[in-house]
C-alpha cells in the first residue's frame, strides 16, 4: 500500500527510471505508462476487479478514485477502508501469477 501511495514500487513506470532496458508502459497492452493511478482506474487486465470495488462502493456514494482505493479517503469510514483495500492485494495476486 505504501509503495503504490508514493510511487515507489514495482511497476513499470518507477522501474524504468532504475533500469534502462525497463519500457515505462503498461505490459498488459495498454497504450499508458504503468503507474498506480493507470493500474488502479485504468488498465483493461483489472476491469473485473475493478468491477467488484465499484459494487462495494456504490452503497456508500463514492466515486472510484485513486485516494479511495489507497485508503486515503478520509470521508468514507475506516472499517470500509478494509474491505476497499483488498484490491490492493488482488493485484499483487495478479501480477506474481
Ligand atoms: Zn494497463
Amino acid at each position: 500500500m505504501f509503495r503504490l501511495r508514493s510511487g515507489k514500487n514495482k511497476l513499470n513506470h518507477f522501474i524504468s527510471r532504475l533500469e534502462a532496458e525497463t519500457l515505462a508502459e503498461c505490459p498488459h497492452g495498454c497504450p499508458e505508462q504503468e503507474d498506480a493511478t493507470h493500474v488502479l482506474l485504468y488498465c483493461q487486465r483489472y476491469n473485473e476487479v475493478r468491477a467488484k470495488v465499484e459494487e462495494k462502493l456504490s452503497p456508500l456514494h463514492t466515486p472510484l478514485e485513486a485516494t479511495t482505493l489507497l485508503g486515503l479517503n478520509n470521508s468514507i469510514p475506516k472499517h470500509t477502508h478494509t474491505n476497499i483495500n483488498i484490491f490492493h492485494f488482488l493485484l499483487i495476486g495478479n501480477q506474481t501469477t
